[in-house]
């Protein structure tokens, strides 16, 4: 059976779809079935797989009940993608009406769970009903911390939603990780973060931090995931060694 990972942090721009788009590829490349479900109107691990935005099927009809998820499903050269589309937007409106509006997700990937050894969910930036959606069909929440002032006081508040979600819809709800992203080790700042971080998750915090790298922005504008697209960089490194120390976790 598949395992369902949620990557998911409230707040914008702290490395959720960088990071979905190059563990999905660094998971491919040791030859582990995984699908990036991307459940983000902005598309971004869309377009990082080299998956264009306007493609259909896509998550927006999966949820709403208009295509199940395997029509939906692109294989990629980098692994397997749901992709999204930006009229996904208007789903969070569109599924209150819906029944059973928090289990969408989760009822549409059930059918997957045998296919796929990872199904990581790319969420957007916000604890509405799409992240929700995420969090009730999860078995394990991963979530990015960019190293940055206000970075804990995001992390209480995504906590508690962990919390609420796990009590209400989701009993088996666990935290997969926590991964610290564009560290800056010139700077003190962003050892304080760090060392706060795993003073309050303790092993939870991966060992390995993603540095600020700019191969890891550039990236995207060629359609690949960094660690193809540059298999030396600094980014790609510690990608690379995230990956292992992500599978290093898993159940044998
Ligand atoms: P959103 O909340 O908008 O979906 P996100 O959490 O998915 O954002 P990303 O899109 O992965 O974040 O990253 C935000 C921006 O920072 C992107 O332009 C990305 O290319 C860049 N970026 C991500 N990680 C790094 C890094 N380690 N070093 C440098 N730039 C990075
Ligand atoms: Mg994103």
């Amino acid at each position: 059976m598949g395992k369902i990972i949620a990557v998911v942090n409230q707040k914008g721009g702290v490395g959720k779809s960088t990071t979905c788009v190059n563990l999905t590829a660094a998971l491919h490349a040791r030859g582990r079935r995984t699908l990036l479900a991307d459940i983000d109107p902005q598309a971004n691990s869309t377009s990082g797989l080299g998956v264009r935005k306007d493609r259909h099927p896509n998550t927006y009809d999966v949820l709403i009940g208009s295509s199940p998820a395997a029509a939906a499903v692109i294989e990629t050269r980098y692994g397997f993608i749901l992709p999204s589309n930006r009229d996904l937007a208007a789903a969070d409106v569109e599924l209150v009406g819906l029944e059973r509006r928090e289990y969408r997700l989760r009822e549409a990937l059930a059918p997957l769970k045998e296919q796929f050894e990872f199904i990581l969910i790319d969420c957007p930036p916000s604890l509405e009903l799409l992240t929700i959606n995420a969090l009730a069909a999860a078995d394990t929440v991963l979530i990015p911390v960019q190293c940055e002032y206000y970075a804990l006081e995001g992390l209480a508040d995504l906590i508690n939603s962990i919390r609420l979600v796990k009590r209400g819809m989701n009993p088996s709800l666990e935290i997969e990780g926590i991964l610290i992203t564009m560290f800056d080790n010139r700077t003190n700042f962003s050892n304080q973060v760090e060392n706060e971080l795993r003073s309050h998750f303790g092993d939870k915090v991966y060992d390995r931090v993603i540095p600020r790298n700019v191969r890891l922005a550039e990236a995207p504008s060629h359609g690949q995931p960094c660690i193809v697209y540059d298999r030396i960089c600094k980014g790609t490194r510690a990608y690379l060694h995230f990956a292992s120390e992500f599978l290093r976790d898993q159940p044998q």
